[in-house]
């Protein structure tokens, strides 16, 4: 029987973590199912509690970028453990991966490191707020940016996976702050600033969004978004959790040639350890405790372990001038070949792709906004989910998620995954 010692150590689990899982999407809940207990990752593989191998999609959503445990990395941070775990001051470490970042990506002076993209978000609010004196924030309907409060509203990812974008807990007061619009939807965003003249401290958006399957930004959105913020004085916070380091190692801000004034990080930039960072120019990063009056802190911020594991990864990135090139190629093989086998099977999808980011939707011609991509056949991807799971290919398991491309992923996994998805049967 197939993940059998994964039944067993859910329902083990299940009685002492909520849902069994630490984190929701986790749980299988939006494919069913029982979710595959992992005990091993290397390069492109994952192994299983029941010693079975996967072709990883999901690549830890988004860090492993190098595949998983990558042996420059792995022994970069084994040395930096035996120096110590954690001394709560500051360290050479933490400038010396915060000048990397800050001289190779587009306009941003200063960062600020933290534990998770969560971290980063509701801080680059906080100061965006601290920054322009006003409280309201406009986000899109689809894109998640962490579990805080004012983004728990008509979020994606797990939330829309579970069908409770609008989370219990987060207060009338908290969400009347937070206004949202519809992706791509510019229209709707200019009707919006119009109607909160002077009020509206910032625009957050993930330049590629990655939480509603992987949709892109149409017709020069991020570059109108810019446009419309200069208008109205307020400041655009580029959610780079996905995308930086990724599509480019300048990200979004670089590949769309658009300055945000603020940029999280996350997922990469840890090289697979709990780190966020989020980073801008001086005269706003200026407003941040010590220097200024806006407060964020954290007891494990700028870790040397994460700050090593992140620091190698992302130098091995830049060492590699065909990095973003090979993963981008990899990713479009994919796209085209898939494109093509479901084309043959008469199954009617959309395929939508910004460098190692992609998502298949099933039974719809485009997917450009939430409700587009609400509007798939979700139980159709969860069928081709599970026929690829038990054939050795681990994909994201909810039809709201992107698939992240690493550079493990070569030739031969390629072409397995298209031998096994050439036998999907469709019903
Ligand atoms: N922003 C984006 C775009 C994300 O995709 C995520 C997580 O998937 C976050 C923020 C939150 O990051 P974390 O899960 O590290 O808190």
């Amino acid at each position: 029987m197939l993940y059998q010692r994964s039944s067993a150590l859910f329902d083990e689990a299940y009685k002492y973590i909520p849902g069994g899982v630490n984190s929701p999407v986790r749980a299988f809940k939006g494919v069913g199912g029982v979710p595959v207990f992992m005990k091993s990752a290397k390069g492109a593989y994952l192994t299983d509690a029941d010693d079975r191998t996967y072709i990883d999609y999901i690549n830890s959503w988004g860090p492993a970028i190098l595949g998983h445990t990558h042996p420059d990395v792995l022994e970069a941070v084994q040395k930096q453990a035996e120096k110590g775990f954690s001394f709560g001051t500051p360290t050479e470490l933490e400038t010396e991966i915060a000048k990397l970042i800050v001289k190779n990506v587009p306009n941003i002076d200063q960062i600020r490191m933290v534990s998770s993209g969560t971290e980063a978000c509701m801080s680059a609010v906080r100061l965006a707020r601290g920054y322009t004196g006003r409280n309201k924030i406009i986000k899109f309907e689809g894109c998640y940016h962490g579990h805080s409060d004012s983004f728990l509203i008509k979020a994606g990812s797990g939330a829309a996976t579970f069908g409770n974008p609008n989370s219990p807990g987060v207060t009338a007061g908290t969400a009347k702050d937070t206004l949202l619009a519809r992706y791509n939807d510019f229209e709707q965003v200019k009707d919006i600033f119009r109607n909160n003249e002077g009020e509206i401290a910032a625009v957050i958006i993930e330049p590629v969004a990655g939480n509603m399957g992987c949709v892109l930004p149409e017709n020069n959105f991020l570059q109108k978004l810019r446009t419309v913020c200069d208008e109205y004085g307020t400041l655009l916070i580029f959610d780079e959790v996905m995308t930086g380091f990724r599509l480019a190692f300048g990200g979004a801000q670089e590949v769309f040639n658009v300055k945000a004034d603020l940029v999280t990080y996350g997922k990469v930039i840890g090289g697979g350890m709990p780190v966020g960072a989020f980073a801008g120019r001086n005269e706003i990063m200026d407003a941040l405790a010590p220097k200024g009056a806006v407060y964020q802190a954290g007891t494990l911020s700028g870790n040397p372990l994460a700050m090593r594991a992140g620091l190698t990864t992302l130098e091995l990135i830049k060492g590699n001038l065909n990095f973003f090139e090979n993963i981008s190629k990899t990713t479009e093989t994919l796209d085209f070949e898939i494109g093509k086998i479901l084309n043959e099977k008469g199954i009617q999808h959309r395929i939508n792709r910004k460098g190692s980011m992609m998502s298949v939707f099933f039974h719809i011609s485009s997917v450009s906004n939430f409700d587009e991509a609400a509007n798939a056949n979700h139980a159709l991807f969860n069928n081709f989910f599970h026929q690829l799971l038990a054939n050795g290919i681990y994909l994201p398991p909810s039809g709201y998620e992107t698939w992240f491309i690493s550079d493990a992923i070569k030739q031969n996994e390629i072409d397995r995954t298209l031998e096994v998805i050439r036998k999907f049967e469709y019903s």
